[in-house]
């Protein structure tokens, strides 16, 4: 069932979330997306529905869109609630990080995760996986985190405990993660995996309105300024690119999560096969990256902008101006013209 992880991962794994009931904390990736959250949150309530005593930690707030679930799991956010994050972690008997490859992506948990010197458990999709815990299940074939949540907790056992909130929880990693199965989805078990959850009996048109049509008239607005104002395209390099300074931003109000997936518009233009988005937030300039086809963009943001992800979705961010991001980003497209103009759609 897994490329990536030994078999002896995975019995040690189930030993450890097995034998007995225990503290542990689930950690996923600052600003958490749909993926991170699904899979915390469904990780979580089947560790629950078990017997183990879990927290959910997060690194920084998650957008409102992600706020539905009717969890039992208490999700504590490290920027609001720094002490009790910490004494949770601190208190735990085992770490179980979810949807990310670096310590590093955990933000201002990173160290409190490394110095930990209890067992930590790796369930994640991204390529180039750091080595920070004891026990990876790296998995880059999987379309989200949740799904490979999904396979790893049959695989030791767990599977009976999964529950209606947990799939809900899962399929909405799943959901988000494939731009509601428009990507990563040519692998069938995504669609078994899904048909599986489905018979707990979850309602996808329900879970469609939470995430996707939960929208503030300021963020719709904003999206509709970026479009027409802010959104530059490169034709003869198949390239977009939206920038936004903190300015315009508080101009509409933002919201956390008001932004998420903006990036991914450029890409509905014809021929169009990159798009970046830059975000100034407090000290940096936060990137993201999309792409069609064989233009990788994890590498492009490993290159230049400190990041990584996936093939066609990827991250990162730049301590410049949002004025130097920017020209830096069009200096760096030509010598991409190659690639740009060979990518296969
Ligand atoms: P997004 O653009 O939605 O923030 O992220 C797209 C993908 O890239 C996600 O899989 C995310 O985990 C990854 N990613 C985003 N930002 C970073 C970053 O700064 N560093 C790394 N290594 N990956 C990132
Ligand atoms: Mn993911």
């Amino acid at each position: 069932m897994f490329k990536n992880t030994d078999i002896q991962i995975i019995t040690s794994v189930k030993k450890l979330l097995t034998e007995k009931k225990i503290k542990i904390s689930v950690i996923p990736h600052e600003n958490p997306d749909g993926d991170a959250i699904g899979s915390a949150v469904g990780v979580a309530e089947i560790l629950m529905e078990f017997g183990h005593q879990v927290t959910i930690i997060s690194p920084t707030d998650y957008p409102d869109f992600l706020k539905w679930f009717t969890s039992g799991a208490a999700i504590l956010v490290v920027t609001n609630q720094k002490e009790q994050a910490k004494k949770a972690i601190s208190e735990s008997d085992i770490l179980i990080c979810v949807d990310f490859n670096e310590a590093k992506r955990a933000g201002k948990l990173e160290k409190k995760i490394l110095e930990l010197n209890k067992p930590k458990i790796l369930i994640d999709h991204h390529p180039y996986p750091s080595d920070f815990c004891d026990y990876t299940i790296s998995e880059t074939g999987y379309s989200s985190t949740a799904e490979l949540v999904f396979d790893v907790m049959q695989a030791i056992g767990l599977g009976s405990f999964i529950t209606h909130k947990s799939a809900e929880a899962l399929y909405t990693g799943i959901l988000t993660d494939t731009g509601s199965f428009s990507h990563s989805t040519s692998d069938p078990n995504t669609f078994k995996v899904v048909s599986d959850l489905m018979k707990f009996g979850i309602e996808v048109d329900k879970i469609q309105s939470a995430v996707y049509h939960n929208f503030s008239a300021d963020r719709m607005r904003l999206l509709g300024y970026c479009l027409n104002n802010k959104m530059v395209v490169f034709p003869e390099l198949r390239s977009a690119m939206i920038s936004i300074s903190k300015k315009e931003l508080e101009e509409f109000n933002f919201k956390t999560g008001d932004t998420e997936g903006f990036v991914n518009y450029p890409l509905s233009i014809a021929n169009i096969v990159f798009s970046a988005i830059f975000i100034e937030r407090e000290g940096m300039i936060k990137a993201s990256f999309r792409s069609k086809g064989n233009f990788h963009v994890n590498h492009f943001s490993r290159d230049h902008f400190n990041g990584g992800g996936h093939r066609n979705a990827a991250g990162g961010e730049t301590k410049t101006t949002l004025e130097e991001t920017i020209e830096k980003f069009t200096q760096l497209l030509p010598g991409y013209r190659h690639q740009l103009l060979e990518t296969i759609i």
